[in-house]
């Protein structure tokens, strides 16, 4: 939908159609987020999501090649996590740069301390990208119990009565259906999930009622409280071609080797995630925990990398951790088939501008320091360092989502109207139904949500085991 905050620009929101959902098209950086945003979820009422509590499904899903030694990470799990082969020397830069301004380095975001500047950690093994499909699905495809259907689309859970009896999906035209004889799991995302249950006659009543859809039970929350991480973008055109991606006829030589270099070695500027290491920072002194994230970009990534400039430089992308501003997701049809209406309000709540502008400010300070001097050129998007006004109106020109859709089908405890599970993931006034992914987040995390989701789908394998 087009976004009042955003001058009316319409965002792109892509999710990746392929096992694994979009882990199959992420830029793999592997992020838990702040403890306290956990702790946060069981302040909610939601018993059983407190950082110590979900800490053993992280580690359960990690094979983290690098703490091995950490109380924080698991070494044994499906996931593998791993640092980057190949990092630009230009991350050095980037790690002084955020040091000259008083922020430490740690070695280790997503262990004993969240603040500071830091490689980042991805999900990939042997240099390759490592998905959701990859370490959960295809080791698994010979078990007896398993039975992956591929390019089939759901278009609504079956209910005897309140008991969700199966799925009934189209395959190449064609309709099918799967029983199911304990519990249908839906997983289809923040935007898929709350567009299956809003078409299976599971939603806010009046909005069902417009389509001529059969209600089942009327859940108000469902499709409300998207979040989202709404990304200010700074871009840099580079002196020298050295340490950034970019087109021109030494970056184009450069993929060429790289991509030979890959094949041989399975090293090089092919293993990039391009977000290669990032800084989590407070917008005052008086925040307690950090409120605003930067990752620094080894090219020109405007618009997403979707406008495309000749030559090289470098860009950060930062983004506010905790916006307060919510939307929703509803229906344009009742067809699973076409995409449902999205629309995250961003800059809705004041809060989320007037911290994205300083946050805006300081990194200005950080990419502006001395460390880049022998690499900047001018900026592509102009701010200006200490003009709050034109900074806000860049951003509604050039500000954009992070890719981290949320919240639409959010956990709650007894009595919260608007919750449409329960810790147990259960959808409230349900039988036999449950939901394991972004949608049951009740306030988005304070980075990438790839990770909490992983730990969602481990804890909630337990909750069906127990
Ligand atoms: C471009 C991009 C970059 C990102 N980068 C990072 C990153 O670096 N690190 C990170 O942690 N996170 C990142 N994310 C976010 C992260 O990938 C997602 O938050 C995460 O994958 C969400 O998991 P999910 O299971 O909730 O949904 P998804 O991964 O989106 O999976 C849902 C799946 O359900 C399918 N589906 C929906 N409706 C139906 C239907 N009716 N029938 C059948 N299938 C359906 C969808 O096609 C999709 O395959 C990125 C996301 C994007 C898009």
């Amino acid at each position: 939908m087009p976004q009042a905050g955003l001058n009316g620009r319409r965002g792109f929101q892509p999710r990746g159609k392929a096992l694994g959902g979009s882990s199959a098209i992420n830029a793999m950086v592997y992020a838990r987020g702040h403890p306290r945003d956990y702790d946060n979820w069981a302040a909610m009422g939601n018993t059983g999501w407190s950082y110590d509590d979900v800490l053993p499904y992280f580690k359960k899903s990690e094979a983290n090649a690098i703490h091995r030694e950490s109380s924080f990470h698991g070494v044994d799990g499906p996931l593998s996590v791993t640092n980057l082969r190949s990092p630009s020397p230009l991350n050095e830069v980037f790690l002084k740069a955020c040091q000259s301004r008083g922020i430490p380095y740690n070695p280790d975001p997503n262990g004993a301390d969240h603040d500071g500047c830091y490689r980042v950690q991805v999900t990939q093994k042997d240099g390759e990208r490592h998905s959701a499909a990859a370490a959960f699905i295809h080791p698994n495809l010979d078990r007896t119990n398993l039975d992956v259907r591929t390019d089939a689309h759901i278009n609504r859970v079956l209910f005897d009565q309140r008991r969700a009896a199966g799925v009934e999906y189209r395959r190449d035209d064609r309709l099918g259906s799967v029983r199911a004889r304990r519990e249908v799991v839906v997983s289809a995302g923040a935007f898929g999930t709350p567009q299956i249950l809003m078409a299976s006659g599971l939603g806010p009543g009046a909005h069902l009622k417009r389509f001529g859809i059969a209600p089942v039970l009327d859940v108000p929350g469902v499709g409300q409280n998207l979040q989202d991480h709404i990304s200010a973008l700074l871009i840099y055109r580079a002196r020298i071609p050295d340490h950034t991606i970019g087109i021109s006829t030494t970056g184009v030589a450069r993929l060429l080797k790289a991509a030979w270099e890959w094949r041989r070695h399975r090293t090089g500027l092919m293993t990039s995630c391009v977000a290669e290491s990032g800084v989590y920072y407070r917008t005052s002194p008086d925040v307690e925990v950090s409120d605003m994230e930067m990752e620094l970009i080894v090219g020109i990534a405007d618009d997403h990398g979707r406008k495309q400039h000749l030559g090289h430089g470098y860009s950060a992308h930062l983004l506010l951790a905790r916006p307060k501003s919510t939307g929703e997701v509803r229906l344009a049809s009742p067809d699973t088939r076409v995409p449902p209406l999205i629309d995250p309000r961003y800059f809705s709540h004041p809060y989320d501008m007037e911290t994205l502008v300083k946050g805006t400010q300081i990194a200005l300070d950080i990419m502006n320091s001395a460390e880049f001097d022998p690499y900047r050129k001018d900026m592509l998007i102009r701010y200006d360092r200490d003009d709050p006004q034109q900074i806000e109106e860049t951003l509604r020109d050039h500000a954009d989502t992070e890719y981290h859709p949320c919240g639409t089908c959010r956990m709650g405890p007894d009595g919260d109207p608007m919750a449409v599970v329960d810790p147990e993931l259960r959808v409230r006034g349900i039988d036999g139904l449950r939901i394991a992914d972004a949608s049951v987040i009740p306030r988005v995390t304070s980075n990438n949500i790839q990770a909490p989701v992983v730990m969602i789908g481990e804890k909630c394998a337990d909750l069906i085991r127990n």
